[in-house]
């Protein structure tokens, strides 16, 4: 179970928790030349429909969006198939965040490049949180190979996604207290969707022979999809996908796929299938044969306007492509 820390953490706290240095007061000159932009046009950049909020990944939006409802304008930073680990902060991306009133961002590095301009928007006024600031540290995964940094990948269980939902709430609650009963509302329901969500998927995930729950991707983004629902995890690349997958790497994979039988790997929305298929490779080398499983949404969810491209579709996905595939 989860369980609530008493006291919320805020950016500049977050900043100095994980040890780094705090922003000196020169601002870049993107967000420099912006700031003046807004300053002579001496108006808003966006019509004032409710106030405008920002998420980054698209699982934070998702939620930023079901909690806020008509109250704000709510927009999205990355989009579908973009790694949020790799991904450097656009000027359209900074304008956005000088529009917003309050940002929501995943955390725990996982948007390990957009760290500085997410100090400089809450040094200039902005309310910005991390929806994984209530997950206490017990919670947290922290893989022995990422010494110091906890696994940012928590979305993958439904569990303590719905704590994000929380942050979510109060924040907003906090900015547009007018607006209490409808984020109340809202979270209550979205938390108990995933409260099915989660349901279902240890339902259908169980239906998999237990020898055979072994979970093989591109990076290991599974961590706590894998503790939450039984499954053995085995990522190729690290749990960046900035840390390379070496040849050695490669061959113990393969010992595993043909020790174990395991018979489908699975590629990622957001990584390259190089990896998956020297994997494949090597296996057929070897005399066993290894089918892809089927893509998953792993650090981005699937196109808009889809079912996979809300939270809930992606992490159904995730759990029915997986069941067919191993089970
Ligand atoms: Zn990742």
């Amino acid at each position: 179970s989860i369980q609530f820390s008493s006291s919320t953490t805020s950016m500049m706290e977050t900043a100095k928790g994980l040890r780094r240095p705090l922003p000196d007061h020169h601002l870049t000159r993107v967000w420099q030349t912006l700031l003046l932009a807004v300053a002579i046009a001496g108006a808003p950049l966006a019509a004032a429909t409710g106030y405008q909020v920002v998420g980054t990944v698209g699982m934070v939006t998702d939620l930023v969006e079901r909690v806020a409802g008509d109250r704000a304008v709510v927009t999205g930073l990355l989009g579908a198939g973009v790694d949020p680990h790799l991904y450097k902060p656009t000027r359209s991306d900074v304008r956005k965040l000088i529009a917003a009133e309050v940002i929501f961002y995943n955390g725990l590095l996982l948007e390990g490049k957009m760290t500085d301009v997410l100090i400089r928007a809450a040094t200039a006024g902005k309310k910005v949180h991390a929806v994984t600031e209530l997950l206490e540290q017990d919670y947290l995964l922290q893989p022995a190979e990422f010494e110091g940094h906890y696994d940012p990948h928590v979305w993958m269980d439904p569990a303590a996604w719905s704590q994000a939902v929380a942050v979510i709430r109060d924040q907003l609650i906090a900015h547009d207290a007018a607006g209490q009963a409808t984020y109340t509302a809202h979270a209550a329901a979205t938390m108990k969707e995933l409260e099915r969500l989660d349901t279902y998927a240890v339902k259908v995930l169980a239906s998999v022979p237990k020898q055979q729950r072994v979970l093989v991707t591109a990076h290991d983004a599974f961590n706590y999809f894998g503790r939450r629902f039984g499954y053995e995890v085995v990522g190729i690349q690290g749990l960046s996908t900035e840390s390379e997958a070496g040849v050695q790497d490669i061959e113990r994979l393969v010992d595993l796929l043909v020790d174990r039988n395991i018979g489908a790997v699975f590629v990622e929305s957001t990584v390259s299938d190089r990896n998956i298929q020297a994997l494949i490779q090597g296996a057929a080398a070897k005399g066993h044969r290894v089918t892809i499983g089927g893509e998953l949404f792993s650090d981005a969810m699937g196109a808009p306007g889809s079912y996979e491209g809300t939270y809930i579709g992606m992490i159904d996905h995730n759990v029915t492509t997986i069941a067919r595939a191993l089970g």
